[in-house]
């Protein structure tokens, strides 16, 4: 399990807002009705805004995550932007009659992103993954995208106790992005309970992303990925890791859906 600490905070950040926000909610959770590059214009204003913002996305697993975990639910209904990352949260609006426009997924947009990055001269941080990984996924990208400015890396299994240093390493960074890859919930309940301390404007989770961009764990064919299997790819990847999450937690998931729409009738 993670070694990230995520005890309150004074400095907790306390974005969450509605301004011209257009979401549909989903077992407790507001989810933004946004495409991918709705998501992404909208990741770049808020980069060039005065205060920070939180940027959280939701998959099927993070939906359980939040059913059950009501500190985790309270972090993305207070994020400024929550995305669905995956067909299952798509699928489970419709059940309700909500349209959320489709799926998107960082690993899918990164690059092309950071092509907006580029363009807009934002600073980007990485935050996340083991030793090493943040590092070859941001050397990727620089090599790939001229004018890319990724000014900092760090792992994720830092401790408690080493935070506050990372803090400062991040804001000396200068960064106007910190892209944060934990996992959920580590990375949300990071952002709430730290997110006031560093000094950039958009803090983003990601998850696994760093793993994926630095071919650490590779991603699958992308008809599979185009067609909702990202999940049975990932855990082709990691059967150990993941077998839980994908083979319980889909269908766990699916249940739910159905026991919240036609039993409970919510
Ligand atoms: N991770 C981390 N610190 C930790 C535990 C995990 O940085 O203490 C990283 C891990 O190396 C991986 C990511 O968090 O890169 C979790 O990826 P996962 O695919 O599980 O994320 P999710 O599916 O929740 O988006």
């Amino acid at each position: 399990m993670t070694e990230i600490h995520s005890s309150a905070h004074s400095a907790a950040l306390q974005t969450g807002n509605n301004h011209g926000r257009t979401t549909v909610p989903l077992l407790g959770v507001d989810i933004d009705a946004l495409d991918t590059a709705g998501l992404c214009r909208k990741i770049v204003d808020f980069a060039s805004l005065g205060s920070t913002r939180s940027v959280m996305y939701v998959n099927a697993d993070c939906m359980l995550i939040a059913l059950r975990n009501e500190e985790y639910r309270q972090a993305l209904n207070n994020a400024d932007l929550v995305y669905a990352d995956g067909v299952g949260v798509v699928y489970g609006a419709k059940l309700w009659g909500h349209t959320l426009p489709g799926r998107s997924t960082a690993a899918d947009f990164m690059p092309d992103f950071c092509q907006s990055f580029a363009d807009s001269g934002l600073r980007v941080f990485f935050l996340g993954a083991k030793p090493g990984v943040a590092r070859a996924a941001a050397d990727g990208l620089m090599a790939d995208i001229p004018g890319l400015m990724i000014v900092g890396t760090h792992h994720g299994y830092f401790t408690a106790g080493e935070t506050e240093q990372v803090i400062a390493e991040i804001n000396g960074a200068r960064p106007d992005v910190v892209v944060i890859g934990f996992g959920a919930p580590a990375q949300e309940l990071w952002i709430r309970d730290h997110g006031g301390q560093l000094n950039a404007s958009v803090l983003w989770g990601v998850g696994g992303l760093f793993d994926f961009l630095s071919g650490q764990t590779p991603r699958g064919p992308q008809w599979l990925l185009d067609h909702g299997f990202e999940w049975l790819c990932r855990l082709t990847a990691e059967p150990k890791r993941l077998w839980r999450r994908y083979l319980l937690g889909n269908t766990k998931f699916v249940l739910t859906l159905l026991w919240h729409r036609y039993v409970l009738r919510e």
